[in-house]
C-alpha cells in the first residue's frame, strides 16, 4: 500500500468539529486519519463505527464508510459488519462512557472472541456529552456532576481489562503525544484480531474544570504529569506509580481471529454435510 496524506481521510467539508476548544478529540481524530493514510487504506473498504458521546461524532469527520450506532453498542454493530464483510477494515470509535461503561460487556466479549476490529477508545474520565457524570474510568476522589463530594469508586484500568479479557493487541497512548498515538493506531489496524488502543485524553469543559484545571493547558499538563512510559515505570516504586497511568504496549500476540475460525467451522460443517 502507498502512504497518503491524512487530509484525504477527513471530511473537510464538515469541519470545524462541534467539539469544545481545547478538547483532546481533535488530536485523536488526526491520529486516526493519519494511521489510515500511513497504510494507504482504500476509503471504500474502510468503515468507522461509533456509538454515542462526544467522540462518537468522529465518524462524521472521516471520509470513509460510517455507521453511527446506539449508546454502548458500537462493538456489537461492528462485529456484525466485519463478519458480513470480512474484506473491510473496521475501526470502532468509542469513549470511556460509551465503550467501557455502558458498553463494557461488549468490550470484554469482543476481546474474548478476538474479533478482527480496531477499537480506539478515547478516555477522558467522564461522560462529557451528557454533562460530566462519572464513568467507569473516573479516578477515585474526582469531582463530577454525579460525585460532587468526590468519587468513591476505583476506576477500571482499560488496558488491563482488555488484555485480561483476551484482546490480542493492547496499547495506550495519550493526546499529549499525537504522533505516537497515530503509530499505535496504525499498528492496531495492521494487527489481525481484536486490537484495543486507549487514547488518554482531556475534557477541559467538564472533568478538567470541575477538578481545578480551569484551562485546556492545565488539563493537558495534568494528563502529562499523570502519565509515564512503561520503560520509566519499570524503575518506579508502587508508591511513585500511584495515580499514574502507564503508556505503551500491554499485549501483542498472534491468535486466530473469530471470523476466520467461524468461516472454517462453517466450511467444515458444509463439507461434512455434502459427504453424508
Ligand atoms: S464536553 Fe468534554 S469531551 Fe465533549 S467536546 Fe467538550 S471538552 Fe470534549
Amino acid at each position: 500500500m502507498t502512504a497518503r496524506n491524512y487530509r484525504e481521510y477527513l471530511a473537510e467539508n464538515r469541519l470545524p468539529t462541534i467539539w469544545c476548544p481545547g478538547c483532546g478529540n481533535g488530536i485523536v481524530l488526526k491520529a486516526v486519519a493519519g494511521a489510515f493514510a500511513d497504510l494507504g487504506l482504500d476509503r471504500r473498504k474502510t468503515a468507522a463505527v461509533s456509538g454515542i458521546g462526544c467522540w462518537g461524532w468522529a465518524d462524521d469527520y472521516l471520509a470513509v464508510n460510517a455507521f453511527h450506532g446506539t449508546h454502548g453498542r458500537a462493538l456489537a454493530f461492528a462485529t456484525g459488519i466485519k463478519l458480513a464483510n470480512p474484506e473491510l477494515t473496521v475501526v470502532v470509535l468509542m469513549g470511556d462512557g460509551d465503550g467501557a461503561t455502558i458498553g463494557g460487556n461488549h468490550l470484554i466479549h469482543a476481546a474474548r472472541r478476538n474479533v478482527d476490529l480496531t477499537a480506539v477508545v478515547v478516555n477522558n474520565y467522564n461522560y462529557g456529552m451528557t454533562g460530566g457524570q462519572y464513568s467507569g474510568t473516573t479516578p477515585r476522589g474526582s469531582i463530577t456532576s454525579t460525585s460532587p463530594l468526590g468519587h468513591v469508586e476505583d476506576p477500571f484500568d482499560l488496558c488491563a481489562l482488555a488484555a485480561a479479557a483476551g484482546a490480542s493487541f493492547v496499547a495506550r497512548g495519550s493526546v499529549c503525544g499525537g504522533e505516537n498515538l497515530r503509530d499505535l493506531i496504525r499498528r492496531g489496524l495492521e494487527h489481525r484480531g481484536f486490537s484495543f488502543v486507549e487514547a488518554a485524553s482531556v475534557c477541559p469543559t467538564h472533568f478538567g474544570r470541575k477538578n481545578g484545571r480551569r484551562t485546556p493547558a492545565e488539563a493537558f499538563r495534568w494528563l502529562r504529569d499523570h502519565s509515564v512510559s512503561r520503560e520509566r515505570a519499570a524503575g518506579l516504586s508502587e508508591e511513585e506509580l500511584r495515580g499514574k497511568q502507564i503508556l505503551g504496549f500491554f499485549a501483542d500476540r498472534q491468535s486466530e481471529d473469530y471470523g476466520t475460525r467461524y468461516r472454517k467451522a462453517a466450511e467444515h460443517f458444509r463439507g461434512e454435510g455434502e459427504s453424508s
